[in-house]
């Protein structure tokens, strides 16, 4: 470069030099930007001392944290708990357990980016390490409990949908390949998905978490990794057998009549939107029966005639 066109700094000198420009806050006034959450503990450590609220939680962890308890839960809410309290002292006393009696499945933590624990996780002592060991995170301070009707890959794509949208689109880990990660996961809960499938999600979601340039990419496909690893069973079940065990994914649902049940009231074909219910005559060993089939290629699995259906005759395969 001819002398004299060099950019400043360029020469080796340092662009800024001392005294540095003033940095000023918002409205030109000192500013601390921070979580909510966090300014909320600073009036109660100045009242009762940094000694009292380190007594309070884990070694790492110190004092209290806030999670916004929601799904598939009996009391949902915000609650204020001490760091190191588990997962179970969480779910079942806090928030009085699963709704409606049914089996506890996962509970996503930290929000949209934040990973899907299972059973086995429950008595993990929630703090900010043990949580990224477990491959979740604190994050917002989000927990989701879920159920055996929640569907795995689905609430991946859910979640991983979501960080979509909100990518900047400055990265091409995080830009392009979260993009690639949602089609597979839609190929999947689709049932066009493939073994070779899931072993792309894993190296992708890998490759994304280690080199997207901020926080947003580098924690985005934690829904999917975790997913994969505490829910391989139910990925497999959609890829090779085309079943969604929770009944979520409609193009692998089959509605089905169960020719025993029912009377032939034929309540659910007249409420069948696109006329794939229609009679037929079925013999049951000594009985004659007037019974309904479903035509699987008509049904747009909209549910009318599970619910129309007071016998009970309808259910989901
Ligand atoms: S990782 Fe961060 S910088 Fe990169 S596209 Fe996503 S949001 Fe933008
Ligand atoms: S509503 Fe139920 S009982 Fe009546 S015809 Fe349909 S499946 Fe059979
Ligand atoms: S699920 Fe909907 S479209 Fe399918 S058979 Fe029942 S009513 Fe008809």
């Amino acid at each position: 470069m001819p002398p004299g066109r060099e950019l400043e700094g360029q020469r080796g000198e340092p662009t800024l030099k001392p005294p540095f420009p003033a940095v000023s806050g918002y409205m030109g006034k000192p500013s601390n930007v921070n979580n909510v959450e966090t300014f909320a503990n600073v009036p109660v450590i100045i009242t009762k001392g940094a000694a009292w609220f380190s007594s309070i939680g884990t070694e790492k962890s110190k004092g209290t944290k806030v999670f916004a308890l929601a799904g598939q839960i009996n009391n949902v809410g915000l609650i204020e708990v001490p760091m190191g309290i588990t997962l179970r002292e969480i779910i079942y006393e806090i928030g009085g357990g699963i709704k409606n009696g049914r089996q506890f499945k996962a509970v996503q933590t930290g929000g949209p980016s934040g990973g899907c624990l299972t059973a086995k996780h429950l008595d993990t002592a929630i703090d900010y390490d043990s949580l990224v060991a477990a491959g979740s995170m604190m994050g917002s301070g989000g927990m989701v409990v879920m159920d055996e009707t929640s569907c795995m890959p689905a609430i991946a794509k859910f979640y991983l949908e979501f960080t979509c949208e909100e990518s900047c689109g400055k990265c091409s880990p995080c830009r392009i390949g979260n993009k690639r990660l949602c089609e597979i996961l839609e190929k999947i809960t689709d049932g066009r998905g493939t073994m070779e499938d899931l072993q792309e999600l894993r190296n992708l979601a890998a490759v994304i978490k280690d080199t997207a340039l901020c926080g947003l990419g580098q924690t985005s496909p934690n829904p999917v990794l975790s997913t994969l690893d505490n829910f391989w069973d139910e990925y497999v079940e959609h890829v090779v057998d085309k079943k969604c065990r929770a009944g979520v994914c409609k193009k692998l649902m089959s509605y089905v009549i169960d020719r025993e049940k029912c009377i032939g009231c034929g309540k659910c074909a007249k409420g069948c939107p696109v006329e794939a219910i229609s009679r037929t005559d079925y013999t049951a060993p000594g009985h004659k029966l007037a019974s309904m089939v479903i035509d699987s290629t008509k049904c747009i699995k909209c549910g009318a005639c599970i619910n129309n259906c007071k016998f009970g005759a309808i259910s989901i395969q």
